[in-house]
């Protein structure tokens, strides 16, 4: 279960801010995914994704402490209603290669011969051409000549990132005044899911889609734009009785992922989203833009 810290003191308020939970955060992402591998169209794909969420949670386990902002930054943020670990600003300790070749190395047994040589492309590139990609990835610019290798290395920045979050007091982090970037890290929410957690059954909550960071959200608004409910439609694949739903906006027109896990408590909202592309392809025809980015797949490169 992921741990409910509430940003508010009183206990009749829900959290307005869930922080991922560095035991079980990747390691029920991998679960999740081998489940829904079986009998997929996709699931030789799915279980090579439930690999590398295997290889995240034990490259977190290791990652040592990393290196934090000091009292005097984390005040401005504050201050300033900026999220403390901002992904685009934030110097990075070298300690994400450490994370990224450690992952290389536990998913090398499990790869054929065209993901090998993949990996091993990886894992020899120096460390200004992982840093310059690791910019365009935390700036979530998906594209270019490089996107084959954007899954594992933003794999391996989450796992930083969750690292990161995880290591400063909760009182560092408040809500933010705009609701569509992360209060922690700043970065763009995946989508969101109803039922985060077993004592937040009915409450929506946005998810960051590098540091997994959940945070309160109105039900029925748009992510994007913040258009209210009558501009707000709902789809789902005709038949499917799964968790995932799509939330279009006719304002932004733009859609995200929305994970009813209210409807199915072992669903987790990265491994759901990998398992639905038909229902982006849906939204996609009915000429909706994806607004949340899966930092794990990059179109036409899986
Ligand atoms: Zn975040
Ligand atoms: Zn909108």
């Amino acid at each position: 279960m992921q741990a409910t810290i509430p940003i508010a003191a009183s206990a009749s308020q829900p959290p307005t801010l869930i922080l991922p939970s560095p035991a079980s955060h990747f390691s029920q992402r991998a679960q999740r995914l081998e489940q829904l591998a079986q009998g997929h169209a996709l699931g030789d794909f799915l279980q090579f994704m439930a690999a590398l969420a295997r290889a995240q949670h034990a490259a977190l386990q290791q990652l040592a402490p990393p290196g934090l902002p000091d009292a005097a930054s984390l005040e401005r943020a504050r201050a300033h209603g900026m999220p403390p670990l901002a992904a685009q600003s934030l110097p990075r300790d070298a300690a994400w290669h450490s994370a990224l070749h450690w992952m290389l190395d536990a998913l090398a047994p499990t790869t054929n011969a065209a993901s090998a040589a993949l990996l091993a492309e990886l894992r020899a590139l120096p460390a200004e051409r992982l840093e310059a990609m690791a910019a365009r990835i935390l700036d979530t610019d998906l594209s270019g000549p490089d996107a084959r290798y954007y899954p594992l290395l933003a794999a391996a920045l989450q796992v930083y990132w969750v690292k990161l979050v995880t290591s400063l007091p909760l009182p560092t982090y408040a809500p933010l005044d705009v609701h569509n970037i992360c209060p922690a890290c700043g970065c763009l929410p995946l989508g969101s899911v109803i039922g985060a957690h077993a004592d937040v059954s009915g409450l929506r909550y946005a998810q960051c889609a590098l540091c997994g960071t959940q945070w309160n959200v109105t039900r029925a608004s748009c992510l994007a734009c913040g258009a209210g409910e009558d501009r707000v439609g709902y789809h789902s694949i005709e038949g499917s009785k799964g968790p995932m739903q799509a939330e279009s906006c006719d304002e932004c027109h733009s859609y995200f992922k929305l994970l009813r896990r209210d409807q199915d408590a072992s669903a987790d909202l990265t491994a759901d989203d990998l398992a639905s592309l038909t229902l982006d392809m849906l939204l996609d025809d009915a000429g909706f833009a994806r607004g949340g980015p899966n930092l794990l797949f990059v179109p036409g490169e899986s």
